[in-house]
């Protein structure tokens, strides 16, 4: 099967960016794909006019025969995730378990005598296996598919995932529905669906750089915790020592909240609209041996909670807000750019003179200079505060050159 590109989708697959939206399709060609919009009902635009969703597609453009191939989508928005630009070897499920054990060996180095037990795996394309992003938490694997390609190939990569992933000590798989439908707030989006060895445990607990953590594999986000701030609350336990009060905003699970506590703070505020988490993290706290008691766990809206504590003249010498993503696209970013500001507004009224405030975006929309802006003197009120220090996400979450989208995290700190 044959898609036939425009210049401009070509060039990005050239660089090494892995998806291609349908309206990179070039329309002529004998064997393009169908072009045209869709009416109401109507199917999707098939390549060749025979492709299925996960059928294997060969990317062409004007004079290039051979730009690469991928796996077609026939519903999406990106119709094709590219695995490779080479002819050899050919794309198969042998292909694709190669590059899984890659992406499992690294991690074997990186995580070796770390005191860690739950990471990413796979970061999808940022491990060149496009769409599937597998976590481990202990002696369990959870796998997400980010469309529906990949998931007519599930049955066939299973042994292999099952063998690799046997040897370094997981038991159990599962799957947790498609990212998109996760989205939406339904339990029924969010299920946990068993792949392979005993049953998952609804919750279990991690160790993180010598932390416990709680994790809830069968209610929890993302596909349990929010792996991509492990070094974030590393650095966070650093910087609490000596610390008498911290706010810990948009605190789920308490991940922060318990970095803080061990590092030295003296009391802790949790606050999360979800009353669940804060069990989590009450749990959490015990088992690492800090009474939950002599800290705060606050079931509010962040900006509520911000209102009446400025009200109240209750001060913070160390924040930490990390809220979920504003701009879940390139549209609702004029939107998100407001939200963030008013929240930095009200985070630096209640921030001590010579406080630390960490603030985090999790949106790939918004750039680290966005996200800057809305931490300037003018939204903060005040001119005392530098900048610190930029941090990412970790290796464990890799990403490609061209694969701008992949950088989502940013987690400044203002001192
Ligand atoms: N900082 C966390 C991840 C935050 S996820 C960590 O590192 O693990 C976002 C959290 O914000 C969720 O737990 C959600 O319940 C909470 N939340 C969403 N909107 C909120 C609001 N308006 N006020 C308070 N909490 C909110």
């Amino acid at each position: 099967m044959r898609v036939h590109l425009t210049a401009t989708a070509a060039a990005a697959v050239r660089r090494g960016h892995p998806w291609v939206y349908r309206d990179g399709i070039a329309g002529g060609g004998e064997n393009a794909v169908q072009r045209g919009e869709r009416r109401r009902g109507e199917r999707a635009p098939r390549a060749g006019g025979a492709a299925a969703t996960g059928d294997v597609v060969e990317l062409s453009a004007e004079g290039a025969p051979f730009l690469g191939r991928g796996l077609w989508d026939a519903e999406s928005a990106i119709a094709v995730r590219v695995f490779q630009r080479t002819q050899a070897p050919p794309l198969d499920e042998r292909a694709l378990a190669e590059r899984l054990e890659r992406a499992f060996a690294l991690r074997d180095g990186w995580f070796a005598g770390r005191d860690t037990t739950a990471y990413r795996l796979c970061n999808g394309e940022g491990d060149r296996v496009p769409s599937l992003v597998i976590d481990r938490y202990d002696r369990a694997a959870v796998v997400r598919l980010d469309g529906e390609m990949l998931a007519p190939w599930l049955d066939r990569l299973l042994p292999h995932l099952a063998r690799a992933l046997g040897a370094r000590g997981v038991r159990s798989i599962g799957l947790r529905a498609r990212a998109s439908s996760a989205a939406s707030a339904d339990a029924e989006g969010k299920k946990l669906a068993h792949l392979h060895g005993p049953p998952l445990p609804d919750r279990l607990f991690v160790r993180e750089t010598g932390v416990a953590m709680e994790v809830d594999l069968a209610r929890g986000q993302k596909t349990g915790a929010f792996l991509d701030q492990r070094e974030n609350r590393a650095r966070v336990r650093a910087l609490a020592a000596g610390r008498r009060r911290v706010l810990n905003l948009f605190s789920y699970a308490g991940g922060f909240s318990v970095a803080a506590a061990l590092g030295g703070a003296g009391r802790v505020t949790s606050v999360d609209s979800a009353s669940a988490a804060h069990a989590s993290a009450q749990r959490t706290f015990r088992e690492n041996g800090v009474d939950p008691s002599a800290h705060d766990f606050v079931t509010a809206d962040a900006f509520d909670f911000l209102e009446k504590a400025h009200a109240r003249g209750d001060r913070y010498d160390l924040i930490i807000c990390d809220p979920p993503s504003f701009a879940p696209s390139e549209r609702a970013k004029p939107r998100a750019l407001g939200a963030y500001r008013r929240l930095h507004t009200a985070v630096a009224r209640v921030l001590d003179r010579g406080g630390l405030l960490c603030a985090a975006s999790c949106s790939s929309h918004i750039t680290a200079e966005d996200f800057l802006a809305t931490l300037d003197d003018a939204t903060l009120e005040r001119d005392d505060l530098r900048v610190r220090a930029i941090h990412g996400q970790p290796e464990d979450h890799p990403t490609l050159p061209a694969w701008w989208e992949g950088r989502y995290l940013k987690f400044v700190v203002l001192e």
